[in-house]
């Protein structure tokens, strides 16, 4: 099928960050509800310095440019999202070798290579109300179409909502996590929205 360069990956990941950036206000409100109130500033700052990083230095591989934006996430963001999706990019990038086009199903492979990093990292599985509930389905999905693995993430962060934390900053509030959407789960819900509009442009 179409393969995917390296200047592809690029527009994806400044395309999240201006996502990021016009919806930091929704995931601090979300992360204020059952949080610190921070994961908006905690993306916004760490993708703006994925896409200064990429626009300064763009790597000429697909792989390259996931494992360059992955380590800088990861030093840029001192939430547990920062080495959480820093893991989750670098592991996938890691999968995808050093081929200079990759295609959606490599793509699929290589991102449940990475989610799977996540899980491991954390210890957290689907259904403890963390981002891993948007970003094992949209993996899995991802091997039907870039559309299906939008769907399968915003559907998983949604689905967030009844569940009690078990991980992260919210478990601590118990049953009081109830009720409200994961702030990792939509801004994983966000990225896959870009990564389908990327593909679609
Ligand atoms: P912090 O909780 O350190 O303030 P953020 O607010 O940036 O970090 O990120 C919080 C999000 O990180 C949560 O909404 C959840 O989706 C995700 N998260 C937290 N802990 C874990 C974990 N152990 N495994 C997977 N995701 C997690
Ligand atoms: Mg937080
Ligand atoms: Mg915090």
């Amino acid at each position: 099928g179409e393969t995917f360069d390296a200047g592809f990956f690029v527009r994806w990941l400044e395309a999240a960050a201006s996502a990021v950036d016009r919806e930091a206000g929704l995931l601090t409100e979300l992360d204020s509800a059952i949080g610190d109130a921070d994961h908006g500033a905690n993306l916004k700052r760490g993708f703006a310095a994925v896409a200064e990083l990429l626009a300064k230095e763009p790597p000429a591989t697909p792989g390259a440019v996931l494992v360059a934006a992955g380590r800088q996430l990861i030093s840029t963001v001192g939430g547990a999202s920062g080495p959480l999706y820093g893991t989750l990019l670098r592991r996938t990038g890691k999968a995808l070798g050093e081929d200079r086009g990759v295609d959606r199903e490599r793509l699929a492979e290589a991102f449940g290579v990475g989610v799977a990093a996540v899980s491991q990292l954390g210890g957290a599985q689907v259904g403890d109300k963390t981002m891993l509930d948007a970003l094992v389905p949209a993996a899995e999905a991802l091997r039907i179409s870039f559309g299906a693995a939008r769907a399968a993430a915003e559907e998983g962060a949604l689905a967030t909502v009844p569940l009690q934390a078990r991980k992260g900053r919210a478990s601590y509030l118990g049953e009081r996590s109830i009720g409200h959407q994961d702030p990792g789960a939509t801004s994983s819900a966000l990225l896959f929205a870009e990564l389908a509009g990327t593909a679609r442009a």
